[in-house]
């Protein structure tokens, strides 16, 4: 594979990054994950706000303008022949030469890591047509969940609390309220309706979510954008979440307790397909 590092396309062997990197002393950084469907990446605009907003909330430098991050991810995916997969792009804060809490001066450059993932057909994903389950788990994550920093400990120890359940993830829970999956924005569907927690520092601001809102939207569906609880979410007719890279995703059991049918409902699989069809017609 060859992957991208400040500035220099490199096998992946041959990539190196400094041990005083902020990014691996303090997970100070931020990272984006982009989805190609044949090899064009879907709502590049989407992510690259998201990574500009999110590095402005941490101070961090831009480390290139937007035309040069979509050329990088436009030449990873042709140098490594990705049809369909994922680019995934981090931002440090760079390295200092040592280890400091305080940030440190302008001199310090941004670090730039940037690399693609494979996944044939990963827009049929079986597990699309199945559902999968999730069990519910606390939130004890930090208090600015919507910067999206590589701080991802507690997510993947919810991932790993899901496995060892039998399940496949974990929705967070907070003062009584989902907030949001391990690494997904999470849905119920009552009498026809979409309820999903409303934009805060709670959760991520998905780019997913904004699509699919977006679509649902405009498919006349209705949607209301408020918290909800597990109970809630045990007695909806249907759940489901999105994220980048798994698009929309049926949830058919929380808790070992099934959702509706126990099938992936309606909602779910139409949103899905509009997601996939909409985002494909957009891709660039
Ligand atoms: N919430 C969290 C905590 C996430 O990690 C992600 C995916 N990175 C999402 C939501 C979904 O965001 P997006 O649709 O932009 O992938």
């Amino acid at each position: 594979r060859i992957v991208y590092v400040n500035g220099q396309y490199l096998p992946e062997s041959e990539a190196t990054i400094s041990i005083f990197d902020r990014g691996f002393l303090m997970a100070d950084g931020v990272y984006e994950v982009t989805s190609v469907l044949d090899g064009k990446l879907l709502d590049f605009a989407g992510h690259s706000v998201r990574l500009a907003r999110s590095l402005k909330e941490l101070d961090i430098a831009t480390p290139c303008s937007d035309e040069e991050l979509l050329a990088i991810h436009r030449e990873l995916v042709t140098r490594n022949e990705v049809v369909d997969g994922m680019i995934y792009l981090q931002v440090t804060r760079g390295n200092p030469g040592d280890r400091d809490f305080a940030f440190p001066g302008a001199d310090v450059k941004p670090t730039l890591v940037m690399f693609t993932q494979s996944k044939p057909g990963m827009a049929d994903s079986p597990q699309a047509k199945t559902g999968i389950k999730v069990i519910s788990i606390e939130d004890i994550r930090w208090g600015r969940r919507d910067i999206k920093t590589v701080q991802l400990l507690y997510p993947s120890m919810g991932k790993m609390m899901a496995k060892k359940a039998g399940a496949d993830d974990a929705w967070m829970v907070e003062d009584g309220h989902v907030t949001e999956g391990t690494s997904n924005n999470a849905y119920i569907v009552k009498n026809g309706r979409i309820i999903t927690r409303q934009l805060s520092h709670d959760i991520l601001h998905g780019i997913t979510r904004a699509a699919v809102l977006r679509f649902a939207a405009e498919a006349q569906m209705e949607v209301e954008e408020r918290p909800f609880t597990i109970d809630e979410a045990k007695a909806a007719d249907e759940a489901f979440f999105t994220s980048a890279s798994a698009f929309v995703m049926p949830v058919v059991e929380i808790d070992e307790a099934a959702i509706g049918t126990g099938k992936p409902g309606p909602v779910a699989t139409r949103l899905r397909e509009i997601y996939l069809e909409e985002s494909r017609k957009t891709a660039i």
